[in-house]
């Protein structure tokens, strides 16, 4: 079953969080705010309108100025199977989306990976064996507040709660 929802991007964690299909069994793919009886609970609409909804939500949780909220969203959104139309890995180290062929990292036989990106994993290894999970949110934390414009502690509170979700870090 898929980890997050692939309409709004949320984390499935627990199955009391997932929709349902016709038949009253779990979604594999959707959340239960965006998913019912088999049906999309809104289905007109449309990408950008769930990113305003997200980024406004963001926006309020992360301190981020709206118009950057929304963009990050927006980004966020567009590989997810509802968008997208397809179903795209996304790296269990940094949660990269693995779109194209170039993302993927590699197995120890050259094989491309599909569980992890090409700047954590290459040559069935991490690039960074050692790095622990308190080390990737300190690197990380400081970019993403560059980036979206929000104070350092909201930033460390997003990555902590993002990376909870990630399968190298759980
Ligand atoms: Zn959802
Ligand atoms: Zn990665």
């Amino acid at each position: 079953m898929n980890g997050t929802c692939q309409s709004c991007g949320m984390p499935l964690a627990a199955t009391g969080e997932r929709g349902t299909e016709h038949d009253g069994t779990t979604s594999a793919y959707y959340c239960r705010y965006c998913y019912r009886d088999g049906a999309f609970a809104e289905p007109d609409a449309t990408i950008e309108v769930m990113a305003a909804r997200g980024g406004e939500m963001m926006s309020g949780m992360f301190e981020i100025p709206s118009e950057r909220a929304r963009g990050f969203v927006l980004q966020q959104l567009r590989p997810l199977l509802r968008w997208s139309g397809r179903l795209v890995p996304s790296c269990g180290s940094c949660g990269m989306p693995l779109e194209r062929p170039d993302d993927a990292g590699t197995e120890a036989d050259g094989t491309p990976s599909s569980r992890y990106c090409i700047h954590c994993y290459r040559g069935g290894a991490f690039v960074e064996p050692d790095l622990t999970r308190e080390e990737m949110i300190e690197q990380y934390a400081p970019l993403l507040a560059a980036e979206l414009g929000m104070p350092l502690e909201r930033a460390t509170a997003m990555v902590t709660a993002f990376t909870a979700a990630l399968p190298r870090w759980r």
